[in-house]
């Protein structure tokens, strides 16, 4: 880990930014909202853009064409979340802590379909906890799924 002090909010926005090519393949809306301007936490960009990453094309992945998807960075005293909400299929509740684990899909014969390896998330949640971050999920199948990452002072 190479860790650097970083504008949290501008590595999210440039996150996004890079995304909204692959969305727009499926005319996806993907939109970019924050309540600060900037959040520093000493974190490796690097890897904080690959979970950002991987949120962001599993929101564009398990979408419908023209679903929207809503990326939003709010301050909650000492810590900042960032919230990445898709109106995609969804995740059944018993599934929710278990997409976190190593090669866990809740499809098996759609995910083999979709791509992918399964590992995602569990990688994602192995770097936020070595930044001291939290990463969870809440989701109304049908409807869609919110990513939530918490960084923390
Ligand atoms: P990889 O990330 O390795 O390419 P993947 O996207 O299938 O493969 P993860 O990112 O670890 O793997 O996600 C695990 C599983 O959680 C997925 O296979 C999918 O079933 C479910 N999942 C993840 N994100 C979403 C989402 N936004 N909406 C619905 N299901 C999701
Ligand atoms: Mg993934």
């Amino acid at each position: 880990f190479n860790m650097k002090l970083i504008n949290l909010v501008q590595l999210v926005a440039e996150s996004v930014e890079q995304h909204q090519i692959h969305a727009l393949k499926k005319r996806q809306r993907m939109t970019f909202h924050s309540s600060i301007e900037k959040f520093f936490v000493t974190i490796d960009p690097n890897r904080i853009h690959q979970v950002l990453s991987n949120v962001l094309s599993n929101a564009i992945k398990y979408s419908p064409e023209e679903a929207s998807i809503d990326v939003n960075i709010s301050q909650e005293e000492e810590c900042t979340r960032v919230s990445v909400a898709d109106t995609g299929i969804g995740i059944p509740q018993k599934d929710l802590t278990r997409i976190f684990e190593r090669f866990y899909r809740v499809d098996k014969a759609r995910s083999r379909e979709m791509g992918g390896t399964g590992l995602g998330l569990a990688i994602a949640k192995e770097i936020m906890e070595h930044h001291k971050g939290k990463i969870w999920a809440q989701s109304e199948p049908g409807k869609g799924t919110t990513i939530i990452l918490e960084f923390c002072k």
